[in-house]
């Protein structure tokens, strides 16, 4: 898979893009991402990209020019055309199917707004699918294209161990991950959960299965009810004057 960032601040995404899981898959080649700087590719002498919004009002425009030509020239490093994705907040909210989806793509284009946004134009132009991190408004694009790059990059072969590194993590399924625990055995009076210490695999499983329902349900009910709704044998017994 191949992702390009088109941002007027590349630099912001250099050491994500070089740290950790991420970085070493990158570095291994399970993945190609790079962050391309949109004022390489403005026309004017003072290499402005920006500029005060018509109708007035504060803040600046990113313009429609170089965002256009820089994602044009991105368009053409791609084999096959790639969807081409605005991080915006007006966009539809970003979830693991989401993710799922767009780790399935052969190449991704990346549009970071800053400031004010950008020129509506160019964004028809282009056709661009929106996608938000949240119900909030960052002053950039470049956090949310880092994060969508993160949760796209980890279900690319051979970035995490294997397959189980993900597929039963928090939200793959529709539950939350149950609890886990590391050394020591006690700490601070707490000890870990007799079961996971059994060496029974099958018990640990179950075990396992059913924390991921309680922690979904006292954590994200709204989860939880949607889970038991298509799974019913899954429904967790009332507790006792409790719901
Ligand atoms: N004026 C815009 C509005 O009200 O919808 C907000 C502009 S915001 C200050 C600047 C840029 O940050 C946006 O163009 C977008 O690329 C990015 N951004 C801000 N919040 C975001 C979010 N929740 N998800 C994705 N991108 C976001």
């Amino acid at each position: 898979m191949r992702i390009d960032i088109a941002t007027l601040f590349p630099e912001m995404c250099k050491s994500v893009l070089e740290t950790s899981v991420l970085g070493r898959g990158i570095k291994n080649g399970f993945l190609e991402v790079y962050a391309h700087d949109i004022r390489l590719y403005t026309e004017n002498r003072h290499r402005n990209v920006d500029d005060k919004p018509y109708g007035g009002g504060t803040g600046m425009i990113m313009a429609a020019q170089p965002v256009y030509d820089c994602v044009m020239a991105l368009l053409s490093l791609h084999r096959t055309r790639p969807r081409i994705i605005y991080l915006s907040p007006q966009g539809e909210t970003l979830t693991q199917n989401k993710v799922r989806e767009l780790a399935a793509e052969e190449g991704l284009i990346l549009l970071c707004g800053h400031y004010e946004g950008v020129d509506e134009r160019v964004l028809e132009e282009l056709c661009v699918e929106e996608i938000s991190v949240g119900d909030y408004v960052l002053t950039g694009g470049e956090l949310p294209a880092l994060i969508l790059t993160d949760a796209v990059a980890r279900l690319q072969q051979g970035v995490l161990p294997n397959e189980d590194a993900y597929s039963i993590e928090s939200h793959y399924t529709g539950l939350l991950e149950f609890p886990q625990y590391t050394r020591p055995e006690v700490w601070r009076g707490k000890k870990v959960p007799e079961t996971l210490l059994s060496g029974d695999h099958a018990k640990i499983r179950e075990w396992r299965e059913k924390m991921a329902l309680e922690t979904t349900k006292s954590k994200r009910f709204d989860m939880y009810e949607k889970f038991v709704a298509e799974h019913p044998d899954k429904l967790l017994p009332k507790k006792h004057g409790k719901g």
